[in-house]
């Protein structure tokens, strides 16, 4: 393993935003993982792991050690007739993951098809798309510990996993690096789900009634590629904001001003659509220099010539979040992690 200096990491993040990693390092296994981790101790460097870039925002350069995780592998253990676990190491591309559970025929994940992003991030925001979250079927995940240098296994318990957020997010911020997660998964009598988004409707449309967990996955590939632009053509980290949860009694009020507002009521909260209040607050398709609004889905922040600084796109989103706060009096979260 080498350790380089002065990188660009404009090729590391799906944005596809400039800026230097002031030390890099690209780890294939435990025992490198642990040398650069304990290289960055010594020499007292901030450390950031880096799986497939497309949940972060750089607005400056990195002064400390960029560590890529390519660790690779997967295997399986058949639980019961039913049921089959299936490991797969922090640097598998979460998509071809995917893909290899359904070409051997374990159902789960499905719904979770064409994500970005590799597998030993999907625990830090508990990844979810159509009505599917990784907790679902996550069993446990092997983490470095990088106060102790021990592996920890942590169960699904442990991870505390919420609405695109978990412990790694939280409590222990910085703490660990993910290096295997485990997954539960059907080897029969899959449970099929089609009633979220354009599932059912996609399915109409490719002329089938009782779709496999194949026919499913292909159904939310081809709403995603048709709605979602695509990282590798215009730079862009998917959702840049988190849906957020207001009162009920807050969402009332609204409705009676915004009849046409939309919301989620879950007991006294109601989770409203944050590209809804974006499109609403005139944002869909606005361009500002170099950064915009997607055209197909307010949601997105895309780096619209590509030549997009981070700082240009962090000031794009904050124009937003106080846009949105104007109009409706609720205050945009970002998904995106900001460094
Ligand atoms: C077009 C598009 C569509 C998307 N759609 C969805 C969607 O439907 N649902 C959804 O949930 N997300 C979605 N995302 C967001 C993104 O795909 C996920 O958040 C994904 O899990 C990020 O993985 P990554 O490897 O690229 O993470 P990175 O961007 O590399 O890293 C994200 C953060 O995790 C940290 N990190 C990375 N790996 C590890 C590790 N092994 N251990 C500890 N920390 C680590 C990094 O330091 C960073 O802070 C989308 C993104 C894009 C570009």
């Amino acid at each position: 393993m080498k350790i380089q200096e002065n990188i660009s990491l404009k090729n590391y993040n799906t944005f596809g935003v400039e800026a230097k990693a002031h030390y890099f390092a690209e780890v294939h296994d435990l025992h490198e993982l642990k040398y650069a981790t304990k290289f960055a101790k010594i020499n007292h460097f901030k450390i950031l792991f880096l799986g497939g870039g497309s949940n972060l925002l750089f607005t400056q350069d990195f002064d400390g050690l960029v560590i890529k995780l390519n660790l690779k592998g997967i295997s399986e253990e058949i639980l019961d007739e039913n049921h089959v676990l299936v490991s797969a190491k922090a640097g598998e591309n979460w998509h071809e993951f995917v893909l290899f559970t359904l070409s051997k025929n374990y159902g789960g994940l499905e719904n979770l098809s064409l994500i970005p992003g590799n597998v030993g991030t999907c625990p830090i925001q508990n990844i979810g798309a159509y009505g599917t979250e990784i907790k679902d079927h996550f069993v446990s995940c092997k983490a470095l510990n990088l106060e102790t240098s021990e592996i920890e296994e942590l169960s699904l318990e442990d991870c505390k996993f919420g609405y695109r957020d978990s412990i790694f997010k939280t409590s222990a911020k910085g703490k660990y690096v993910i290096v295997e997660v485990t997954f539960k998964l059907t080897t029969q009598n899959h449970h099929i789900k089609t009633e979220y988004g354009a599932i059912s409707t996609e399915l109409k449309n490719l002329g089938i009634e009782n779709p496999t967990i194949q026919e499913v996955s292909k159904a939310v590939i081809n709403i995603r590629q048709s709605k979602l632009p695509n990282p590798a053509e215009i730079g862009n980290a998917g959702s840049f904001f988190k849906n957020p949860s207001i009162p009920l009694a807050q969402f009332e009020n609204l409705k009676e001003k915004f009849s046409e507002i939309q919301g989620y009521a879950n007991g006294d909260w109601v989770k409203v659509p944050a590209g809804w209040l974006i499109e609403n607050a005139g944002w869909k398709g606005k361009q500002i220099g170099n950064v915009a609004s997607h055209k197909l889905q307010a949601l997105v922040i895309i780096n619209a010539t590509g030549n997009a600084s981070g700082k240009e796109i962090y000031d794009f989103s904050t124009q937003i979040i106080d846009s949105v706060k104007e109009k409706y009096g609720i205050e945009l979260e970002r998904e995106v992690n900001i460094l």
